[in-house]
């Protein structure tokens, strides 16, 4: 299990955040974002990998895309994702084999696959969204495509180019390295894309603390995730920044690292991840602040959702953090502890149609169907957002 040491390696850190979250499968409730200063990361401690390997085989995490491309095929994510990384591989010759490790819906192999025609492409991915991929690649007549479990993909190897796309970032157990390692041929390429946590307070989103979750245990910078795939026998041949559109139509912002098998990299530093956190928690407690205030105006609220976002926003200076009057509405019958508080929960329809306070909405995704769902209950209620 993760503890207070250093994922990287295994120096001591020191705590930035406290976060607790409801019971999902076996993943850790109580986290804590802690700071290694050698490594310039941030990473989340309290979590197991088998607990994580059981959760991510049993849900799609990768909903986003469909959510962006609104039912098309093609990931407007992707395509620019793809652009980026045919920018990246400049100067190196086409790669002819190529294995996307955690593929997802396989929405980046399509585009590769589309531009690279006469390449090979592997995707391996553990969770339900694999089997979308396949389907995709049959309907796009991409033959040179294919989605394999990690055997058949380990049988393919070595591969020109091994991508990691917002994979890494997940992973509790950096063991998983030394398997691409192994997958890649000598002096071939690794990619590897995660979100940029260097730029969390340009990307404000509407959710309180939303980069902070359980599901994103590492935070890397440019320079953490050198020293770490470094510690793999891999070595930063390049790295870029862009921002990819996102399900609540603000930008996502990524950090795209090209490296290289058997190179020795040069020490990579990057600006203070540990200054640009505190700075991104102090921005998101003053825009809670505000939004406090305007909840404040009302005798109480109903909040719908009470998942993860819920939980991070009666917490830590949160939007709801001081809230008087808050019933809870969900579908489930039972209770939600909020903050050391336990509140029975109440069916939306039956809270709403009881009580006339404004609902505020904490769910993340599908918000359209939120509004829908409280609009055939009392089309003249107030929805509010956070
Ligand atoms: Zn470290």
């Amino acid at each position: 299990m993760r503890n207070a040491h250093c994922p990287i390696c295994g120096q001591s850190s020191t705590t930035v955040l406290q976060l607790r979250f409801g019971a999902k499968m076996q993943l850790p409730t109580d986290v804590e974002v802690r700071h290694c200063a050698h490594d310039n990361f941030l990473f989340v401690t309290g979590g197991r990998q088998s607990d994580y390997d059981a959760y991510y085989a049993a849900v799609a995490n990768d909903t986003v895309h469909q959510e962006v491309a609104v039912g098309a095929v093609r990931s407007p994510i992707s395509i620019l994702q793809k652009d980026h990384l045919v920018a990246a591989l400049d100067g190196e010759p086409a790669p002819r084999s190529v294995l996307d490790f955690g593929c997802g819906e396989a929405s980046l192999l399509v585009e590769l696959a589309t531009h690279f025609p006469s390449s090979r492409f592997v995707g391996f991915d553990p969770g339900p969204a694999a089997s979308k991929g396949s389907r995709k690649a049959a309907a796009l007549g991409l033959d040179n495509l294919s989605i394999a479990g990690l055997e058949a993909s380990a049988r393919g190897a070595p591969y020109d180019l091994v991508i990691a796309s917002h994979v890494i970032e997940h992973v509790i157990d950096f063991d998983m390295l030394t398997l691409l390692h192994d997958l890649v041929t000598e002096d071939g390429l690794l990619y590897v894309e995660v979100p940029n946590p260097l730029k969390y307070a340009a990307y404000e989103r509407r959710e309180f603390l939303y980069y902070f979750d359980r599901l994103h245990v590492n935070h890397f910078t440019p320079q953490a995730l050198a020293g770490l795939l470094g510690r793999y026998g891999f070595g930063a041949v390049k790295h870029f920044e862009y921002a990819f559109p996102y399900r609540d139509d603000g930008q996502f912002p990524a950090l795209g690292m090209l490296f290289r098998k058997g190179l020795s990299g040069d020490d990579l530093v990057s600006p203070s991840l540990l200054d640009e956190a505190q700075g991104y928690i102090r921005q998101e407690k003053a825009r809670a602040k505000t939004v406090a205030g305007q909840l404040e105006t009302f005798e109480g609220i109903l909040v719908w959702g009470a998942g993860d976002n819920f939980r991070r926003s009666v917490e830590n200076g949160g939007p709801l953090a001081n809230c008087r009057n808050m019933v809870v509405l969900d579908r489930r019958p039972g209770e939600v502890t909020v903050g050391d508080v336990r509140r029975p929960t109440v069916d939306p329809r039956t809270g709403v149609q009881s009580c006339d306070w404004p609902v505020v909405a904490t769910v993340s995704e599908a918000r359209s169907e939120i509004g829908r769902q409280l609009a055939e209950i009392d089309p003249a209620r107030r929805l509010i957002f956070i």
